[in-house]
């Protein structure tokens, strides 16, 4: 036995030993990123039914001096990890509100709502209402056109504490979706006491209402639970255009996904959708 034990530690040591120097080296490359302004923003526009653009999402991206475009999935889990999230987060928040406020300036997509993610962490923080409050104060955003993207996950912890939280961000007057919807495992009689303005249809769900009956009924019940709440609804990973007949048909208010437009940089975002004069 003891034999084994030496070989298993001898097979997965250096496996271990490569995984945390793999944190250090992210750790460390996050940092440098961070001071040399290496992140950006892209913009995912969503649809009305009429397919009109009436928000868009803003999507961290990390452009890496040697590996390039980097997306958020391979990076954001160390953020979080490393705490590195809390100024990351500071600097989507702000860059996001410093963004729609200069399209405004300029008269570019005027009822575009910009839409933020926000991590868990972020929302633990003490201080992430007045944050929030300082980047509209700081931009001159209206408020109604930021809407924070929460994720179920989020609000299991202290309930309270959230209900406070969403309370005073609506006291802000900003939006708030609940993103991933039907992941995570809030109860419906808590989700009725916060005040969410949105419910946002996980893709994984949108991906299967062609597919059986099964996948069709749970997007259907989401968008009958979040109408009867009073809440708007919006299906993310949109693909297809029958995905998009279909939910439309269901009564879903907004579309996100590759099928009606993938994220874009904001040149290409303006170019596109900015009637030129
Ligand atoms: P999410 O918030 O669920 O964002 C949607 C993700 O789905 C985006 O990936 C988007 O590019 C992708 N997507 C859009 N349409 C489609 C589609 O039709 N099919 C499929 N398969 N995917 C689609 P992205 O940009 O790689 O972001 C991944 C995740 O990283 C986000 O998932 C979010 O959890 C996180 N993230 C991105 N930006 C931020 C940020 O600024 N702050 C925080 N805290 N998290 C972020
Ligand atoms: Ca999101
Ligand atoms: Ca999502
Ligand atoms: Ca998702």
């Amino acid at each position: 036995a003891k034999g084994a034990g030496r070989n298993q530690s001898c097979f997965y040591l250096p496996k271990m030993q490569q995984r945390i120097l793999e944190r250090v080296e992210m750790d460390s490359d996050l940092r440098r990123a961070m001071m040399n302004h290496e992140f950006l923003l892209h913009f995912q526009p969503q649809w009305n039914a009429e397919r009109k653009m009436v928000g868009v999402e803003a999507l961290v991206r990390w452009l890496h001096p040697v590996k390039g475009m980097i997306p958020p999935g391979q990076f954001i889990p160390f953020a979080e990890e490393s705490r590195l999230i809390l100024p990351l987060g500071d600097w989507v928040l702000m860059a996001a509100c410093q963004t729609k406020a200069r399209w405004l300036k300029e008269g570019y997509l005027d009822d575009v709502v910009m839409a933020v993610n926000v991590s868990a962490m972020q929302f633990a923080q003490e201080d992430f209402i007045d944050k929030v409050g300082k980047a509209l104060a700081h931009t001159l955003v209206p408020p109604h056109l930021i809407q924070l993207e929460l994720t179920e996950s989020m609000l299991v912890h202290d309930q309270e504490d959230v209900i406070q939280k969403m309370r005073s961000l609506k006291e802000l007057g900003v939006l708030i979706s609940l993103d991933d919807f039907g992941t995570g495992y809030s109860s419906l009689s808590y989700l009725q006491q916060l005040p969410i303005d949105q419910l946002k249809i996980d893709k994984s769900f949108v991906a299967r209402v062609m597919d059986s009956k099964r996948g069709a009924s749970i997007a259907a019940s989401i968008i009958g639970l979040g109408h009867n709440l009073g809440m708007e609804v919006i299906a993310e990973g949109v693909e297809e255009d029958a995905q998009f007949q279909w939910l439309k048909q269901q009564g879903c208010d907004l579309f996100q996904g590759y099928g009606l437009s993938r994220p874009l940089e904001e040149k290409i975002l303006i170019g596109s959708f900015v009637k030129q004069v």
